[in-house]
């Protein structure tokens, strides 16, 4: 089932924590909602899941209007962060646990309730564990066992809120491959808030930037990494570098070189050109020259600080290590091979 957020606005008190979104979140897609602290992901998903109301605008689920749907009514499967696992239960009971509290006609008899534990229990790899107690498990364990005790009432959809927050780094990774393959197996429509960035571009088929309660992108991980919509969007996924230029006759001029300029005209002459380190390449035809001012391996990639000439302004600039490398004080090139324009910040 696809979701419909039209206007959505959220203040409390003086503090405007959602500033009107409209967002459209596909059916069987998943969606990752990625900003900084305090940019409205988490007031975002609990207004979707109906366990806080908004001011203003309206939430659909498919063509119903679910803006004043209980939370019960609306069929939403949640994880948050911090395992919310009943202690007292094993997996077995709190996996089945949204199933029994069913009473009436929707009450399944126990024989089915157990068929549908155990094809969880299957799908989220923890058959043989039913018997442990949440403090029995690893942390990635108890949060597979919340998204099974999620997935049990059969949701429409399900919401996520940094499932993954409180593990290790290899942990995270490796869970996070997991849920893509369970997503792709379930198809179901589901949003997942985080603030990591690698997170969201690796396991999400679209992301939502927010920042300060209003969507600045929203788009592929591919899209908004290599054609980010603003200042915000570039420097919050991904690094850049912005260096101070102007438009003059259709062009941009940026420490001594001529560029086209791309995307819309800035409303200022005054300009920032943004260039991540990667598109900054060594020894190519338009490029500025530079002085290296220090270099250092990382991993797989070289990270190298180089000094544009005449200006003075420092760039970061990366390169794969199989790639030449070059020495503290070497001249080079660096041309730009991706960039974005956009109205200059207030100059110091
Ligand atoms: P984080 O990644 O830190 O969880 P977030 O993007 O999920 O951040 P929200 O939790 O949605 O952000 O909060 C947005 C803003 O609204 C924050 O500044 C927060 O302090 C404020 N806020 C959230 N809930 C309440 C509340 N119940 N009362 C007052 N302020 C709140």
């Amino acid at each position: 089932m696809g979701i419909r957020i039209q206007q959505l606005r959220k203040q409390f008190d003086d503090f405007t924590a959602l500033a009107g979104i409209d967002l459209d979140i596909h059916q069987g897609e998943l969606l990752a909602l990625l900003g900084p602290s305090g940019s409205g992901k988490t007031t975002l998903l609990r207004i979707i899941a109906g366990l806080e109301h908004a001011d203003a605008g309206q939430v659909l689920f498919g063509n119903e209007d679910a803006t004043r749907m209980s939370v019960q009514s609306r069929r939403v499967g949640f994880v948050f962060q911090h395992y919310a696992l009943f202690k007292h239960m094993d997996v077995y009971d709190n996996i089945a646990f949204g199933l029994r509290v069913r009473r009436g006609q929707a009450r399944w008899p126990e024989a089915r309730i157990r068929d549908r534990v155990h094809e969880l229990l299957a799908l989220v790899q923890l058959q043989g564990l039913e018997r442990r107690y949440p403090t029995q498990l690893s942390g990635g364990q108890r949060q597979r066992v919340a998204l099974a005790r999620a997935l049990a009432i059969e949701p429409r959809v399900l919401l996520l809120d940094e499932p993954f927050g409180a593990l290790d780094a290899q942990v995270r990774r490796d869970l996070r491959r997991w849920l893509r393959e369970l997503h792709e197996r379930t198809g179901l429509t589901t949003v997942f808030v985080t603030h990591d960035q690698e997170e969201a571009l690796e396991l999400a088929d679209r992301v939502a930037i927010l920042n300060q309660g209003r969507i600045e992108q929203l788009g592929s991980p591919a899209a908004v990494y290599d054609r980010p919509a603003s200042p915000f969007v570039y420097s919050f996924v991904g690094e850049v570098n912005r260096i101070p230029g102007r438009v003059q006759q259709g062009a941009v001029q940026v420490a001594g070189l001529s560029l086209p300029l791309t995307g819309a005209l800035p409303a200022s002459d005054e300009i920032d050109l943004y260039v991540r380190p990667e598109d900054l390449i060594p020894d190519q035809a338009g490029g500025w020259s530079a002085t290296v001012v220090s270099t250092q391996r990382s991993g797989a990639r070289v990270r190298m600080r180089a000094r544009l000439e005449g200006v003075g302004d420092e760039v970061e600039v990366e390169l794969p290590s199989a790639t030449e490398t070059y020495a503290t004080g070497q001249q080079l090139t660096l041309a730009p091979r991706r960039y974005g324009v956009f109205s200059g910040q207030a100059r110091d």
